[in-house]
């Protein structure tokens, strides 16, 4: 069983979304300024910047728990023979929830590497919020830390993309559920088509229509949160 995550299922934990009603970027006297400050020029030219940026999407997120959703993929990933959840979320939430085969393709807010020796090293996300200059590196103690995300303008990472290729394309799951996410990056919507052309069993869950909404056999207009649960409670009757 394959799943893919997106925005929608962390705004059910009160994260504010990117996109979409109420996102980030929808809003004109942030949205802009969002992603020029999160993109890899300004990280180059000004990583002060990209780190204030990065600490007030934080603070919208201080205090949020995983929901009913991440907990019903943990419940699908302990009862299935395979799994694997490709999320764009970089909020750590399934990690949180206990999702362990996470490709977490757009990074995670919780690791940074060191700009200058490439030391990878753990950051503990609520010192994210009160940040207000990029963070040193401890090892070299010169370097300046960047996030372990995809900024604006940057490729995805290799392994990453290794990975979800092999779980998505090469043995393509009995089932693919997309939930939470308008799917605009062709990536995240091609392991849908891939499994339908196949003749696997593919879901969408998601408020509202979205491109993948016909490529989907089934299309629900509904939380994540009270759709996944069905699900996995589902499987476990089988
Ligand atoms: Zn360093």
């Amino acid at each position: 069983m394959g799943a893919i995550t997106g925005a929608g299922i962390s705004a059910e934990s009160g994260i504010r979304p990117y996109r979409g009603k109420g996102g980030i970027y929808d809003d004109p006297s942030e949205g802009e300024a969002t992603v020029e400050a999160v993109s890899a020029p300004t990280l180059y030219s000004d990583p002060d910047r990209t780190w204030r940026a990065i600490a007030a999407i934080a603070r919208g997120a201080a205090g949020a728990r995983p929901n009913a959703a991440h907990e019903a993929l943990v419940a699908i990933e302990n009862a299935v023979e395979r799994f694997a959840l490709l999320t764009q979320n970089v909020d750590g939430l399934h990690q949180a929830a206990g999702s362990k085969a996470i490709i977490d393709i757009h990074g995670s807010v919780d690791a940074t590497i060191c700009m200058r020796c490439d030391t990878r090293a753990p950051l503990d996300v609520a010192s994210i919020a009160t940040l207000e200059r990029a963070p040193r590196c401890a090892q070299c103690s010169i370097g300046v830390l960047r996030p372990d995300v995809v900024l604006f303008g940057e490729m995805l990472p290799m392994d990453k993309v290794a990975r979800m290729q092999r779980e998505f394309h090469e043995n393509v799951p009995d089932v693919v559920i997309i939930a939470g996410t308008s799917a605009l990056f062709p990536y995240i919507a091609e392991p849908l088509l891939v499994a339908r052309k196949a003749g696997k069993l593919t879901i969408e869950v998601n408020l509202e229509p979205t491109d993948v909404t016909v490529i989907a056999e089934f299309s629900f207009r509904e939380r994540a949160g009270a759709v996944l649960p069905a699900i996995a409670e589902a499987i476990n009757l089988r």
